[in-house]
């Protein structure tokens, strides 16, 4: 039996290859095979090992279970000239995003801001990965969807809400994008599931089992229920991310998608809202000056000692795994390769 502690190297180009094949193997169209597996090497290249390759196994099982359609075509719509809308038909994020992008990228560059709805799709990846595109074309934007639901309110011990990312994005006028991205819970369900296959425990403060009770055990917490981050405030800002990717936009909320699911396991079905701001229609010939205003302000965070910028550590780790490309669980990457050799 392979330790879990073993780990196999490969190159950003054999994940992304790795990633089309398991998901061509499984019955998935070639155009969602290679949008997902842009988006997992890009959570590779990152170091953000819970939405990597890791994540195939959730579209593999959410095929395999009959909910989700690996094949499914997303219809773009553009219901005002603000906001643009994608019907994923039970289908997967990364495609909508990226045949939705122009139309909302021309719409916030025309209006000064717009919003990409997209309905009835399975969002199971990194937010971040949805934003950084748009910034690296000079828009602001915030993004928003509703997770599996498996986070209990502050104070509470029974699942109500998703991991309801929050993501933001800023375009820098010299080098990468300003881009954070945070479940709202106190860390991603991706990343207790991979504390479970090391067999690792938990911090407290993650999760608590099925009676309520703080647990270490990865196991129980997500028999349980996993927490908000910040309490109080991380339960509001779930509760926000529930009404603006669910009623919001005529989708389901995690509960509503979790009745949906009947028990499967599958990714959340459910809404995806980005709102993306133009700087330059809102300031004209001023936004270069205020976009610099802004430089100021990262600089006096990052120059301090022991401090940097969200998302500072995914890009370190790009230029990283480009040269060095990145480490996999053997135990995983042998998952993956059975899966494969089935197609
Ligand atoms: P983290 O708590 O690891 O990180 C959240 C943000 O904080 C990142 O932008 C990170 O930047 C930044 N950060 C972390 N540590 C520091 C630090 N010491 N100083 C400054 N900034 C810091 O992320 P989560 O576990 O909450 O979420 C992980 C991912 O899970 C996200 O990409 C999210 O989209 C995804 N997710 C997706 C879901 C879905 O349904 N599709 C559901 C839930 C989560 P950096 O990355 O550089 O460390």
């Amino acid at each position: 039996m392979t330790h879990p502690e073993q780990e196999q190297r490969l190159s950003l180009a054999d994940i992304e290859t790795l990633a089309r094949d398991v998901l061509l193997a499984s019955g998935v169209s070639l155009a969602h095979a290679d949008a997902i597996a842009r988006n997992v090497t890009a959570a590779e290249a990152d170091a953000c090992r819970s939405h990597g390759v890791y994540r195939l196994l959730g579209y593999v099982r959410a095929v395999a279970s009959g909910k989700a359609d690996g094949e499914a075509v997303p219809v773009v719509t553009q219901t005002s000239p603000a906001i643009v809308k994608v019907d994923a038909g039970r289908g997967f994020a990364p495609l909508a995003n990226e045949l939705a992008r122009p139309a909302l990228v021309a719409a916030a560059q025309s209006l000064g801001i717009a919003v990409l709805a997209i309905n009835n799709c399975y969002h199971n990846s990194a937010m971040w990965v949805d934003l950084e595109p748009l910034a690296e074309v000079g828009l602001v934007s915030i993004g928003l969807t509703a997770g599996q639901r498996s986070v209990a309110p502050h104070g509470g011990s029974k699942p109500v809400f998703g991991t309801n990312p929050f993501a933001f994005g800023w375009p820098r006028p010299d080098g990468e994008p300003f881009v954070f991205d945070f479940a709202t819970s106190a860390v991603a369900r991706g990343e207790i599931e991979l504390h479970q296959r090391a067999g690792k425990s938990i911090p407290l403060g993650w999760a608590v089992d099925a009676e309520g009770r703080p647990t270490t055990d990865p196991a129980l917490g997500l028999a349980g229920a996993m927490l908000p981050f910040g309490g109080h405030k991380g339960t509001a800002l779930a509760l926000m991310v529930e009404l603006l990717a669910g009623p919001m936009i005529g989708d389901l909320t995690s509960q509503e998608s979790f009745a949906e699911d009947e028990g499967r396991g599958s990714p959340p079905l459910g809404g995806e809202l980005i709102i993306a701001f133009d700087p330059v229609r809102f300031l004209g010939d001023d936004a270069a000056e205020h976009m610099a205003r802004a430089e100021t302000l990262f600089s006096s965070i990052s120059q301090q000692d022991g401090v940097r910028l969200p998302g500072d550590r995914r890009l370190a780790a790009r230029a990283q795994s480009a040269r060095e490309g990145v480490l996999v669980p053997k135990r995983l990457f042998d998952e993956l390769q059975a899966i494969r050799a089935r197609g």
